[in-house]
């Protein structure tokens, strides 16, 4: 039965319609499914999104779109079966669609936990430190962020259906921003099944996500200054999709992550027999068969020591030759087929033009041995390797792509020779080292991070814990300057600040407290007769302030504290000594004897709200304290961030000051205050 995949569209589905494309099964060849989306109405879908979506979205907390996440991926979690399913037909094995469902799935769970953590419970993203404009610290900066208020196009490539679309999806929707999804069509209809579970999950609300089964029609043409377009694909497409007018006219945000010739190092400690040989052997081999080496970040080009290259090309031809290419049910499979027969011979044509400039050492371009499915019918493809004699001379190995399991091995002379090699890759996704050598790991980084953007490095010691050079993680960035597209993905926060602005607020330190809901330094406290500490979290009002009684600190004080902590640091013993000191005056306070005068000093001691000290921040010893001195303390509630139904963190401002008003310490401290 053939699948008919549908569009979401301004909350309906709508079947297939126009030109109809008919998508085939990469293993048997048969027609699975058809797309088209020719009677679509863009317009609409990107009103709805704008006027429906995004105003639902944005009237979310940053914490309250994390728990949609954490539902949404839950729900995907217990339905994967459904999709492993239907992922066999992308040619995919068990273990790659691990790596795209699971991972997908896992992107959204790390952004559902990183929205609770890192961002406020709020609508406005405070973005670095308050900046001190003028000298009376009566006008202060401080960059903001907001939600934009358009539409987020998501177009993306055929190898990662689910990971691509979550991805992208999750760093999109806690931003506050409504998606509308584009598959790439050849292997749409695991997108769609992925896509139908989150609108029939019911948890997101109205017009927060659409999906295009087809192509995009006019809507490139309707974009705006508040919307973004988020691309996955060939740097061919993008460049084309870049030039589109409207988009340069109203400098629609375009964020691109394309094709990149990859490289992976083989460090010069790294002798065969060394763990660092075998592990690279062992990564080269994965990266050319998952997915086929259908991997934005797979490794295109294998560089090693001159005199290891033969070493090299026999290990990994070895583990090649033992690789079981053939039906991705099976589970002997190691190896499934390419996504469609058109991408099979994408791929043959690529590797004839790596063929002007290398030698094909393992595999055949034209024969395949294939168990249980029919090597002619499926996009089956054996692994190729090439060998590179003269990586200065060649071109094709440092700029043609060829997507699946293909890979060049060129030598270097040293260290610098192999970095210029990797940087002929012109921008890259990614580069793994594999060395031993913390000076080597250092040059790689100053020499190759301009071009790259990520660098992996494994050694001895990551083991098992070693996450694999072709896996982008939510926590960090996944993007490359030049040719990958000069784009950035996820990096945790930073992937979710593509899709807001950042604002420069500067305003008097009133205005800002307003604005931020952070007590600002310089702002109008509030002073009450109930101690702060004994206001639960939801009544504790930002600002709010005491100051306590003075309390004079005696050099009986400090030898006190030094005998029973064990600290007598000279500073607080010798006086002589603590003279010649070029901060003290003589013998001085301890720092921590400050800071426990200043609880001393503040604390409400009977139970209350506040739960648990859980951290100081920031903390300074601006000034010496000396015996005889006075410390008083101010404490004013700065901020709130609500956990749970139970509690949450009060971060207090606190100042110690002496006698004359000066400040002697400043810190923030964090408190867990009941709801
Ligand atoms: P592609 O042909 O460039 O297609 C990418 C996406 O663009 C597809 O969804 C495609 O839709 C869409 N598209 C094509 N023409 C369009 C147009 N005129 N307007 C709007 N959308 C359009 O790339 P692909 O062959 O699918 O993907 C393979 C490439 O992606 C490789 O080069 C690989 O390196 C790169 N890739 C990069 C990353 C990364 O994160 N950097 C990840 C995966 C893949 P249709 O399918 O409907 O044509």
């Amino acid at each position: 039965m053939t699948l008919s995949l549908q569009s979401f569209a301004a909350g309906r589905w709508i079947a297939p319609s126009g030109k109809i494309a008919h998508l085939k099964s990469a293993v048997t060849g048969e027609t699975i499914a058809q797309l088209g989306s020719g009677n679509l109405d863009f317009a609409a879908m990107a009103h709805h999104a704008r006027t429906i979506g995004g105003p639902a979205l944005r009237a979310l907390t940053f914490h309250q779109r994390a728990h949609l996440l954490k539902a949404v991926a839950q729900y995907l979690n217990e339905r994967r079966d459904a999709l492993y399913e239907l992922s066999y037909d992308t040619g995919a094995t068990k273990s790659d669609s691990m790596i795209d469902i699971d991972g997908g799935i896992a992107t959204m769970f790390v952004y559902a936990s990183k929205g609770r953590r890192e961002l406020p419970d709020d609508t406005i993203y405070i973005d670095g430190n308050l900046e001190q404009l003028s000298r009376g610290d009566n006008f202060v900066g401080q960059h903001v962020a907001t939600s934009l208020q358009g539409v987020a196009l998501h177009i993306n490539a055929f190898n990662f259906p689910v990971w691509g679309m979550l991805e992208k999806l999750a760093p999109t929707l806690l931003a506050g921003v409504p998606a509308i999804v584009k598959p790439a069509s050849s292997t749409a209809w695991l997108a769609e099944a992925a896509f139908r579970m989150i609108v029939e999950s019911g948890i997101l609300p109205d017009g927060a996500v659409q999906f295009i089964a087809g192509s995009t029609g006019d809507l490139i043409d309707r974009l705006t200054c508040q919307d973004v377009v988020s691309f996955t694909g060939s740097a061919a497409t993008a460049s084309m999709l870049r030039a589109n007018p409207n988009l340069m006219k109203n400098s629609v945000r375009f964020v691109a992550e394309q094709d990149s010739l990859n490289a992976s190092i083989l460090g010069p400690d790294a002798a065969p027999g060394t763990p660092e040989f075998d592990a690279f052997i062992k990564e080269a081999h994965r990266e050319m068969t998952a997915k086929a080496g259908q991997k934005c970040t797979a490794i295109r080009r294998i560089i090693v020591p001159d005199n290891r290259r033969a070493a090299v090309i026999d290990a990994l031809s070895e583990r090649l030759a033992k690789t079981t290419i053939g039906n991705p049910r099976d589970e002997a499979t190691r190896m499934g087929a390419l996504a469609s027969l058109a991408q099979r011979d994408d791929v043959r044509e690529k590797a004839g033009m790596l063929a002007k400039d290398a030698r094909l050492v393992f595999g055949a371009l034209d024969h395949v041995e294939v168990a249980n499915a029919d090597a002619k019918a499926g996009a089956f493809l054996s692994p190729l390797l090439f060998e590179c004699a003269d990586p200065d001379g060649a071109k094709t190995v440092h700029e043609v792509e060829a997507f699946g399991p293909v890979s060049t091995v060129m030598g270097y002379r040293d260290l610098a020779h192999a970095l210029a090699i990797a940087n002929r890759g012109a921008g890259s996704l990614v580069a793994s080292v594999f060395t031993n050598d913390g000076v080597v790991a250092r040059k790689v980084v100053e020499t190759a991070g301009a071009f790259h953007g990520r660098l992996y490095f494994a050694n001895r010691d990551t083991g098992k814990e070693a996450t694999g050079h072709g896996s982008p993680l939510p926590h960090m960035v996944h993007g490359g300057p030049g040719r990958a597209g000069g784009g950035e993905e996820m990096g945790g926060i930073r992937g979710v600040m593509h899709y807001m602005q950042r604002t420069a607020i500067q305003a008097n330190p009133d205005l800002m407290t307003a604005i931020t809901k952070n007590w600002t330094a310089g702002s109008k406290t509030i002073e009450k007769d109930t101690h702060p500490f004994r206001m639960s979290f939801g009544n504790l009002d930002i600002g709010h302030t005491i100051w306590t009684d003075p309390r004079t600190v005696s050099l009986a004080d400090i030898e006190h504290f030094a005998e029973f902590t064990g600290d007598t640091f000279y500073a607080h013993m010798d006086e002589e000594a603590a003279k010649a000191n070029p901060f003290f005056p003589g013998r001085v306070a301890h720092g921590y004897l400050i800071l426990s005068f200043a609880a001393g000093l503040f604390v409400e001691p009977a139970p209350g709200p506040v739960l648990a000290n859980y951290g100081l921040d920031n903390l300074r010893f601006m000034k010496p304290v000396s015996p005889g001195d006075s410390l008083k303390v101010r404490l004013t509630a700065k901020q709130k961030a609500r956990r749970n139904d139970e509690y949450g963190e009060v971060r207090w401002d606190v100042g110690v000051y002496n006698q004359d008003g000066d400040q002697v310490a400043a810190y923030e401290l964090l408190t867990m205050n009941a709801m």
